[in-house]
């Protein structure tokens, strides 16, 4: 059941907002907090994997991951307890030389997988949620793009904007029609 207290409103293509570089947070108070938890909430309800602030309409750094779950082998191995984790001002301090490519998802674009390419491995700095800076390395899983992928939001990247632009244009009109298709409900 959807609780309107806690569960956000998702903000979905076509929008500006989308577009748009999100701000630093400059503290991280019980505002922030209480954001965050919402925002986990509003992931978790919606099944994602990832989920960043501007998806919910609010231009702050601040991103969900939920790193349990994923079904991929070698997940298990990441430098993180199990559970949804939030990054505030996340931001990729190295990266390898190495790409691979997934098929990903994004809540803010209906029923589309184009497959991305990304960087295999990157070392992440941020805030948690006690304003303390810690740093993430993630190497070779779906949790390495997820991660790319939510960060590029914050500086209103989004997947298809990684892709060619005949991809671009051919995912963005299937996208459309389902979008269109999906409406009227
Ligand atoms: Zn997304």
């Amino acid at each position: 059941m959807k609780n309107n207290n806690v569960i956000l409103s998702l903000v979905l293509e076509p929008d500006p907002l989308l577009h748009k570089k999100s701000e630093l947070v400059t503290e991280v108070n019980s505002e922030i907090i209480e954001f965050s938890k919402k925002l986990i909430a509003t992931m978790k309800y919606h099944k994602g994997l990832g989920l960043a602030a501007v998806q919910v309409g609010v231009l702050k750094k601040i991103i969900a991951v939920d790193i349990i779950n994923t079904g991929r082998e070698g997940d298990v191995s990441l430098n993180l307890e199990e559970g949804p984790r939030i990054l505030i001002n996340p931001e990729i301090i190295e990266k390898s030389s190495d790409k691979k490519t997934y098929a990903e998802g994004c809540l803010s674009f209906g029923n589309i997988f184009p497959e991305v390419e990304r960087y295999n491995k990157i070392k992440v700095k941020y805030l948690d949620l006690d304003g303390k800076e810690n740093l993430l390395e993630v190497s070779d899983n779906i949790i390495s793009s997820c991660l790319q992928h939510e960060i590029d939001h914050t500086n209103g990247i989004v997947f298809l904007d990684k892709l060619s632009r005949i991809k671009k244009e051919f995912m963005m009109k299937k996208y459309l029609k389902w979008r269109k298709n999906n409406s009227e409900s």
